[in-house]
């Protein structure tokens, strides 16, 4: 969007992402998304009196590896916290939340920006706290019912510095997260299922202003389309405002996708408001530097240093690069690839092409793909060692798809599809073309370059397409220029 002319925007996002676990933060229900509602709603999730919440270890970890991801300070201690409201989906009268010592302090991501540049964005922290349930407005008349299937789902929720001064930089922020927490499973990203959830603060001033203007916070979008469109009525919204004479006071609205509008929702609260207190039913967690050094070892190359990597040591275009990086799998199986073919250049054209190709028709992913490295990194190098054609190599890589052969040296082989690089073969085929096709053989002589195709193409016909296509031109122009 283009902003509005003499003003400036600030924008911070609050991004709740639900951690892939099996069981819940503090009790061992399952978290499982589509269940019959209320089925996995445990009574610690409930908050009956009397029971006792335990959390659930794997929740560090996770917490852990985005804290390693961004760079960010691992609170060596952390502490959990009360945060008291009431709402129908909320039985306890309070949600487990960390204050005052969260997981993560700090850190940053790049993110891309439209022109082509790259921008860093500071993040404020990162903390775990737990889901509420849902309500459901939509299932009878009159009625709204209450799930408390989510209830005590693990949540990360990563909380941004105000630098994201447009609606795209949002936007590409948002991917950035989305992306660190897929490739280092934390979450499983699914927006649609809700796994991913966008809070956006926006304020708006003039261009001169020093101090930060009155911020509304959108409260829940859950796609990138939401969050782009949410922020773009909002800031004219408040530039309308302002520009009306009126004042702005600090809100919090939803956002009606129908309408493409923001609604006020509440008042702003603040944190007295929730009256915070240590939870008393939690210990601090402490962790060990063995701990975090442990989970130090396994974390992978991140995508952004593998799009670099790929751009600047395999010379691969940006684009390219960051195709084959934004999927940790499809990253993996690239890198097992190049490691036997050692032709960074050529496997890329073979996955991005081929491979993805025959992958989104058969709306596969790379783990299902019926071709393995191994066997896609032997066809490449028959390819580079002059041993098939580029176009039998199709073929090849067709009868591995569809399971006709596990090898493709062996049904090369079965089937003599070896290239023809024998000039004694090729040398008299050659010279009965010419000799069948004299006018054409003067012209090309003449200078009529198009007519090498015609003779390269009646070669490959004879051979099947097993001739080597550079050598068969290199003995045609030989032929014509004695001719
Ligand atoms: P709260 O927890 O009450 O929502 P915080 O101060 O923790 O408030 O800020 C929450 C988010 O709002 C952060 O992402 C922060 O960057 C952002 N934010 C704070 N002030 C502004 C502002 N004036 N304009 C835009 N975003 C803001
Ligand atoms: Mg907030």
């Amino acid at each position: 969007m283009t902003i509005p002319a003499g003003w400036q925007v600030d924008i911070g996002l609050e991004i709740h992402a639900q951690l892939k676990t099996t069981s819940k933060i503090f009790s061992g229900a399952s978290t499982q998304f589509g269940q019959l509602p209320n089925s996995q709603a445990s009574v610690i999730d409930l908050g009956m009196p009397g029971v006792l919440p335990a959390v659930n270890g794997v929740v560090f970890e996770k917490a852990v590896r985005f804290g390693l991801g961004v760079g960010g300070r691992i609170n060596r201690e952390s502490r959990f916290d009360r945060k008291n409201y009431f709402y129908p989906d909320l039985p306890k009268g309070y949600q487990i939340t960390q204050m005052d010592q969260p997981i993560v302090v700090g850190g940053s991501v790049t993110i891309d920006l439209p022109d082509g540049s790259t921008k860093l964005i500071a993040l404020t922290r990162a903390h775990l706290e737990e889901d509420a349930g849902k309500s459901i407005h939509d299932r009878k008349p009159n009625y709204t019912g209450i799930d408390l299937n989510r209830a005590g789902t693990p949540l990360l929720e990563i909380v941004s510095e105000p630098q994201l001064k447009s609606p795209e930089e949002a936007v590409s922020y948002a991917r950035v997260i989305h992306q660190l927490l897929t490739y280092l499973e934390i979450c499983d990203g699914n927006m649609a299922e809700g796994s991913l959830r966008f809070d956006a603060n926006v304020s708006v001033r003039r261009i001169n202003d020093e101090a930060l203007g009155v911020r509304s916070e959108i409260k829940n979008l859950n796609s990138f389309r939401f969050l782009d469109q949410a922020i773009n009525f909002e800031i004219s919204r408040q530039v309308e405002t302002l520009n009306a004479g009126e004042t702005l006071s600090q809100d919090t609205r939803l956002f009606d996708p129908d309408q493409l509008e923001t609604r006020p929702m509440r008042s702003k609260e603040t944190a007295t408001d929730y009256r915070y207190f240590p939870e008393p039913d939690l210990l601090p967690v402490v962790l060990s530097e063995r701990y975090i050094d442990e989970i130090k070892k396994e974390m992978p190359e991140l995508p952004q240093v593998r799009t670099q990597r790929y751009h600047s040591a395999f010379a691969l275009p940006l684009a390219d690069a960051q195709l084959l990086a934004q999927d940790r799998r499809l990253a993996d199986f690239f890198d097992e690839t190049v490691a036997k073919t050692q032709t960074p250049k050529t496997t890329a054209n073979w996955i991005k092409g081929d491979l993805l190709a025959r992958l989104n028709e058969a709306s596969l992913t790379i783990a299902e793909s019926p071709v393995t490295s191994e066997q896609l990194a032997e066809l490449i190098t028959m390819v580079d060692q002059d041993t098939i054609s580029g176009k039998i190599a199709k073929d090849v890589f067709g009868a591995l798809w569809e399971g006709r052969t596990t090898s493709a040296s062996a049904y090369v082989h079965e089937h003599q599809l070896e290239q023809v690089s024998d000039q004694s073969a090729l040398e008299p085929l050659i010279a009965s073309l010419l000799k069948e096709h004299p006018k054409q053989a003067d012209d090309l002589k003449a200078g009529k370059d198009k007519l090498m195709g015609f003779f390269v193409g009646k070669v490959m016909q004879a051979t099947q397409g097993k001739a080597n296509p550079k050598q068969v031109n290199d003995l045609i122009r030989g032929k014509i220029d004695q001719r």
